[in-house]
């Protein structure tokens, strides 16, 4: 409570996102060295130097991407898997991404997903999405993107939303794309947030 406080402080107003971040236990995310950390508005390292993205970040991105319940989404970088199960507490089809092997496989093992039958995980390049499963009514991508991936654009719905973290420094735009009927693409700019890189290919290691 005192997390979902804080990060509406921040100023995410989408109660669905509020109650989401209430309902999921985020220590289960983390190693049990961070139990006492894990409500805390930070990210924490995860396994292959990937992190667990801040609760803010999380809960900004579920808001900007406006999910509404049965939605289908493809997330770029499952990592923890934290910001699928988010999606997956708003009622979302969830596919999710990851290119390290290890956390794909991590994930696998994670009995906690068992209670989310709606999020589908793969092991591959968030660059290529998932054909076989687009169009997508909605795309969020969890690491710094150098550029809007064209394969994404894609597996949008018409009418669908991108939300993208923008850049190559240290710190990247909040970006969100609205592919309209016509197939042109609107763009709209937010605040700036750090993550780590959307790499190219898969770590199979
Ligand atoms: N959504 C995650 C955030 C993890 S950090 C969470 O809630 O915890 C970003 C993740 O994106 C990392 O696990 C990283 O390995 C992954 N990633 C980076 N580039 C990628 C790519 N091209 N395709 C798929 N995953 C990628």
């Amino acid at each position: 409570m005192q997390l979902v406080e804080t990060i509406k402080g921040k100023g995410i107003t989408d109660q669905r996102v509020l109650d989401a971040i209430l309902h999921l236990p985020r220590h289960y995310f983390m190693d049990s060295a961070f139990d006492k950390l894990a409500y805390e508005d930070r990210a924490f390292p995860i396994a292959e130097g990937q992190t667990i993205s801040q609760p803010y970040t999380v809960a900004y991105q579920s808001q900007l991407l406006e999910v509404k319940p049965y939605e289908k989404i493809l997330e770029i970088g499952t990592g923890s898997a934290y910001q699928a199960c988010i999606l997956a507490e708003m009622g979302a089809q969830v596919y999710t991404i990851e290119r390290q092997k290890k956390l794909f496989d991590l994930n696998k093992q994670f009995t906690f997903l068992k209670k989310y039958p709606s999020i589908k995980i793969f092991f591959g390049d968030g660059y290529e999405g998932l054909p076989t499963y687009s169009p997508f009514d909605k795309i969020v991508v969890t690491a710094a993107a150098p550029h809007i991936p064209p394969k994404l654009i894609e597996q949008l719905k018409p009418g669908g939303k991108m939300v993208i973290p923008l850049g190559e420094g240290k710190v990247q735009r909040m970006i969100r794309l609205t592919k309209n009927e016509n197939n042109t693409v609107t763009e709209e700019i937010f605040d700036n947030f750090s993550f780590v890189p959307m790499l190219e290919g898969k770590n199979n290691v």
